[in-house]
């Protein structure tokens, strides 16, 4: 028996139909109403693990009068799951309005977790940096996607973009206009589905390997970009840094510098001074 006027917000598979959680399923077979995004698709999910659940659609055009619906039902003592067409609710998907007003109204919001494609493909990008800022869907025009690159040019943590295979390379090519030829990309597509392909690249290489094939311009996308370089107070990032230190345990200061700044295209100037600082700091110990 489940308690009663709780709301759960059930994350369902991004593809593969098995990727769902034993407890997502007991509650989909035991609540009294789920709000599905689209019926058809949540049909075709319940079928498939032999639930037959009694559903209303809940879509981003209709969330709020369905919301009402809901509470009504909750108020009756009943309880209510909230599924997308793919992955968790609310995250890119309608559910956050339905959840804030059952929570205002006092009802319980139980959360069952489950697949999400953007952690999904993080999880199998071999991402050494930590942080990660979610963005989702970037605009659809190409003025706004610009606008909205340029607010996030400067953060450090991986970036992760949802994208719809209509604009995969007008979305890239906003990409490399903004931010640059040298970021690394990882597509990741149809994750969990029969063509999954998860492929690294630089972000300057990405337009000639989608146009190369254009099966992978198909599908459901999330592409992960590095971040922006971290960059000292002289402006040099922490990658010529580590370049400049490498040659200079090998070679005399002035040759390890102008080796630096062939290699990692930092000012010459600027590295002779940072040479001459991290000498002085190893002269010092
Ligand atoms: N709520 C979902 C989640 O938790 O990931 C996201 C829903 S959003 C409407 C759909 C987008 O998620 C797609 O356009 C695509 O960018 C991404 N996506 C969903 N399934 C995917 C998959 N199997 N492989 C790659 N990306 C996927």
């Amino acid at each position: 028996m489940l308690p009663k006027s709780t709301l759960y917000v059930v994350a369902t598979p991004i593809g593969n139909l098995r990727d769902i959680s034993l407890r997502a399923l007991d509650i989909l077979a035991a609540v009294d109403v789920i709000a599905a995004e689209d019926t058809r698709t949540t049909g075709h999910l319940l079928a498939h693990h032999s639930i037959a659940g009694k559903m209303m659609a809940l879509h981003q055009h209709n969330e709020r009068t369905a919301a009402e619906k809901i509470i009504a039902l909750l108020a009756a003592g009943k309880s209510v799951a909230l599924v997308t067409d793919a992955g968790t609710p609310g995250i890119s998907d309608p559910g956050a309005i339905l959840v804030s007003i059952v929570r205002e109204q006092g009802y319980r919001v139980t959360p069952i977790p489950g697949a999400n494609a953007a952690l999904c493909a993080l999880s199998a990008g071999g991402i050494a940096e930590p942080h990660f800022l979610f963005y989702g869907f970037l605009p659809a025009k190409t003025g706004a996607r610009k606008r909205a690159l340029e607010g996030l040019k400067s953060q450090p943590y991986t970036l992760a973009f949802y994208e719809a295979p209509h604009r995969i390379l007008e979305c890239v090519a906003d990409l490399v206009a903004v931010l640059g030829a040298q970021r690394q990309l990882i597509f990741a597509r149809e994750l969990t589905k029969l063509f999954e392909t998860i492929h690294t690249c630089a972000l300057g290489d990405a337009l000639a390997w989608l146009q190369a094939d254009a099966n992978q311009q198909k599908g459901e996308f999330v592409l992960l970009l590095s971040g922006a370089e971290v960059q000292d107070e002289a402006g040099i990032s922490d990658q010529s840094r580590h370049t400049l230190e490498l040659l200079l345990e090998n070679l005399p200061l002035k040759q390890a510098v102008k080796l630096a700044a062939e290699i990692t295209g930092e000012s010459r100037k600027m590295l002779y001074a940072l040479a001459l600082s991290l000498k002085v700091g190893n002269s010092v110990q």
